[in-house]
C-alpha cells in the first residue's frame, strides 16, 4: 500500500509499504479517502527542534475514510461504515480520558501525522473509541475537516471562551481554515462577527461567509477599527490563533472582563503582556489545544445540520506538497485537502 512519509525537513517520499496486520481486539481497520491539512502539516513538514519524533514519519493530522474490517469484541462499527478518527494517541483510561477531557490525556502517546504515523496512507488500524462515525449526508471530504479545523473551533468558542447568542466576537485570520469555520459557528449562533483578512480579495469571500464587518488588517489598524465598530466598548470575545505583535492589539480589542481564546502562533509564539491592563481590564486568556471526541461528534452534526467547511482547494496525494505550499502562501481561503 502506499504511505505519504517525511524523510527529512521539507522533504516528502510516496513509499510503497507492507499494510497493516489484522485489526486486533478492539481495533478497526481503516482506508483513508481523504486527509485534510493544517498549518500543524506546515510546522512538521518545515521541521521542528523540538518537536520529537522519528523519520521517516507517515504525515497527515486530520482525515476521513472508510471502515475496512474490525477485530475482535468491536460491535460499534461494520465495513463500510465512513468515519473519522481522533487524531492523538490518548491513553483512554486516566481521570481526563474518562472525564471526557481527551485533550487532556495525562499518557498522551503523541499526535498522529506530526510526533507518530498519521493519516496520509491507504490504511491504518485505529482503536475503535478513538473512531467517530460519519452523519448520513455529509460528504468525506468535508468529515475530514472535523477532527481538527472544526473540533479546535468547537473547543475553543463553545468549551473555552463559551461564546453566546448574541455576543460580539472577533475572528482572526478569517481565510484561515480555523478562522473560516469560527465564522460560519458564530454566525449560526446568532452573534455579531468581526473579522480580519490580509487583502480585499478574501474581504469580499469573508462577508460572503456571514462576516458583519471585515478590516483588512494590512491597510488599517484591527484594534481601531474594532473600538470604533463596537462603540468603543470593545468585543466580547477575540478568537485568537496568530500570536506575535497582534497579541496585545488584541487585547485592546476586549470590553471589560472579556475573554480572549487562542490556540496557534503562526507569528510568533513570544510576546510581552501589560499585567496591569490585564488585571484592570480584567481580561480572561483562555489557552485551547485540540479538542475531545466529543467536539468532533458535535461537529459533524454541524455539518449534517448545513455547517459545511470552505474548501479551497483539492489536491492528490501525490500533490500533497502543492497543497502544503498553497497553505504556506497564505493565499488560502479555507481548507486544503488531499484525496486518495
Ligand atoms: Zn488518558
Amino acid at each position: 500500500m502506499r504511505a505519504l512519509r517525511l524523510i527529512g525537513d521539507r522533504q516528502l517520499e510516496l513509499a510503497e509499504v507492507p499494510p497493516p496486520s489484522a485489526p486486533g481486539t478492539g481495533e478497526v481497520q481503516v482506508a483513508i479517502k481523504t486527509v485534510a491539512l493544517n498549518h500543524l502539516d506546515l510546522w512538521g513538514f518545515r521541521g521542528m527542534a523540538f518537536a520529537k519524533r522519528q523519520l521517516p514519519l507517515v504525515v497527515g493530522a486530520e482525515a476521513a475514510g472508510e471502515i475496512a474490517a474490525t477485530g475482535p469484541g468491536v460491535a460499534s462499527f461494520r465495513p463500510g461504515d465512513k468515519v473519522v478518527m481522533y487524531g492523538a494517541k490518548t491513553c483512554g483510561v486516566c481521570p481526563a480520558c474518562r472525564g471526557g477531557r481527551d485533550n487532556l490525556c495525562e499518557n498522551v502517546g503523541g499526535i498522529m501525522g506530526f510526533h507518530i504515523d498519521g493519516f496520509a496512507r491507504d490504511l491504518v488500524n485505529m482503536p475503535a473509541r478513538l473512531v467517530v462515525p460519519v452523519p448520513e449526508g455529509v460528504p468525506l471530504r468535508e468529515a475530514a475537516c472535523a477532527p481538527i479545523a472544526f473540533g479546535t473551533v468547537e473547543h475553543m468558542l463553545f468549551d473555552n471562551a463559551k461564546l453566546k447568542p448574541g455576543e460580539t466576537v472577533l475572528v482572526h485570520a478569517g481565510g484561515s481554515g480555523i478562522g473560516s469555520v469560527a465564522i460560519k459557528m458564530a454566525k449560526a449562533l446568532g452573534c455579531t462577527v468581526i473579522t480580519t483578512v490580509g487583502d480585499d480579495t478574501k474581504a469580499e469571500k469573508a462577508k460572503a461567509l456571514g462576516a458583519d464587518h471585515v478590516i483588512n488588517y494590512k491597510t488599517e489598524r484591527f484594534e481601531g477599527v474594532t473600538r470604533k465598530l463596537t462603540g468603543k466598548k470593545g468585543v466580547d470575545v477575540v478568537f485568537e490563533h496568530v500570536g506575535g505583535e497582534g497579541f496585545n492589539a488584541s487585547l485592546l480589542c476586549l470590553r471589560r472582563g472579556g475573554r480572549l481564546v487562542t490556540c496557534g502562533s503562526t507569528a510568533g509564539p513570544t510576546v510581552t503582556i501589560n499585567l496591569m491592563q490585564l488585571f484592570q481590564q480584567q481580561y480572561k486568556i483562555l489557552a485551547s489545544f485540540g479538542c475531545t471526541l466529543r467536539n468532533i461528534r458535535d461537529s459533524l452534526s454541524k455539518m449534517a445540520a448545513g455547517i459545511t467547511p470552505i474548501i479551497d482547494t483539492e489536491v492528490m496525494l501525490a500533490d500533497f506538497e502543492k497543497g502544503l505550499a498553497r497553505l504556506e502562501s497564505r493565499q488560502v481561503f479555507g481548507k486544503v485537502i488531499v484525496a486518495f
